[in-house]
């Protein structure tokens, strides 16, 4: 099966042909990402309006540089994969309207892809890794513990109840002066601060379950940072080190103890060979991998986690979500729709709409 696969929900444009073969490990023969970041760089933030236009403009230079990179033409395809959601909608309507129309004119099957869903198999697309597994879903939008049954099916164990880590480290970012996406510049800063010399909270911690909350962390850091100010009338290189070692030490021991409490939960459901699989942007992170990865020979489960370049948003994901969606059996008509929402508990295929 050869699938070009669409991406296009938040701020990167891309496009990637997958190939598996029947039992064979998928095989990604070209993966494009046209980054927006300068786009937005004056305005703090993803645009929603520049986003939509500049995937419009983007899409089909990358389809066609990932089939000249995959050395393949349409007519070696079987199916055409899309982000159908979740995202910002211009973004995902993008997608969806130029996948619908390389459909149309090549009769090629549709397959709407939950973005969610790409970056959850993205172990088995790089590692092989069987269901079921254990998932830590960490991104710029989302934070969740998982259980990956198959490709259409995940149950939640817990996750967080306000931002997302991603964010977390955006808005950080944006309160020292860093350039966005904010992860890659705090965890650069990171490296040379001092991580004791500031204690941030680490909410829910004295909880059992595996919920999570970051959004403390953000109002933490405006009153360490308003107070160097007040005190010393401007922030220091070493201030600002110090602000995002500290920062992301708490990150990194909420994920790792949490992390400890999904393993446990369950292994008491399947007492098997645990594997635990970390995915998402913010599992680029060195720090968050390297304290995952102890925690979980702690626990006596194997880890893994993707390249770097497959944890922020690409659409070889997506391709090869889309191989797993069709081999179920599943193909989308043109009529599918678009789904700002899409939680991935739902994954049920062709009810879209609405969403929740
Ligand atoms: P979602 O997948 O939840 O819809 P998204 O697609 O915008 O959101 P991703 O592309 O998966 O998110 O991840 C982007 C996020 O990852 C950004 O918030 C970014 O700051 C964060 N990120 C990227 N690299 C790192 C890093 N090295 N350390 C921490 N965070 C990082
Ligand atoms: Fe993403």
């Amino acid at each position: 099966l050869t699938v070009l696969g669409l991406e296009s929900s938040c701020d990167d444009t891309a496009a990637a042909v997958v190939r598996q073969c029947t039992g064979a490990r998928a095989e990604i023969l070209s993966s494009v990402v046209h980054g927006q970041t300068e786009l937005h760089s004056a305005y703090g933030g993803v645009v929603p309006e520049i986003a939509a236009r500049a995937h419009a403009e983007k899409l089909d230079i990358c389809v066609k540089q990932a089939l000249t990179q995959a050395e393949v033409g349409l007519r070696d395809l079987d199916a055409i994969a899309v982000t159908a959601g979740p995202g910002l909608i211009g973004g995902v309507m993008s997608g969806v309207m130029c996948a619908k129309g390389l459909s149309a004119a090549t009769g090629l099957p549709l397959i709407g892809v939950n973005h969610l869903a790409g970056h959850a198999l993205t172990p088995r697309l790089t590692d092989g890794i069987a269901f079921p597994y254990l998932m830590l879903l960490v991104s710029g939008g989302h934070c969740q513990y998982l259980i990956a049954h198959g490709p259409e099916h995940f149950t939640r164990l817990g996750g967080t109840i306000d931002d997302a880590p991603g964010e977390a480290f955006d808005k950080t970012a944006r309160l020292l002066g860093l350039p966005q996406p904010g992860g890659p510049s705090v965890e650069a800063e990171a490296c040379t601060g001092d991580p004791k010399r500031f204690r941030f909270p680490r909410p829910l911690l004295d909880r059992p379950e595996c919920d999570l909350s970051f959004s403390g962390l953000k109002t933490a850091l405006m009153r360490m940072r308003d107070q160097i100010v007040a005190e010393k009338g401007g922030l220091t290189r070493q201030d600002r080190a110090d602000l995002c070692a500290g920062f992301q030490q708490a990150i990194v021991d909420t994920l790792a103890e949490k992390t400890r409490r999904a393993i446990a939960l369950y292994l008491e459901a399947s007492p098997s060979e645990t594997v635990i699989a970390v995915a998402g942007g913010v599992a680029a992170n060195t720090a968050i991998r390297a304290a995952l990865e102890t925690v979980s020979a702690e626990m006596g489960a194997r880890f893994t986690a993707p390249p770097m370049a497959l944890c922020t948003d690409n659409a070889a994901m997506i391709a090869y979500a889309g191989i797993e969606r069709f081999r179920t059996g599943v193909r989308d008509g043109l009529d599918l729709m678009a789904r700002p929402r899409w939680p991935l508990d739902q994954t049920s295929p062709s009810m879209l709409g609405g969403g929740k």
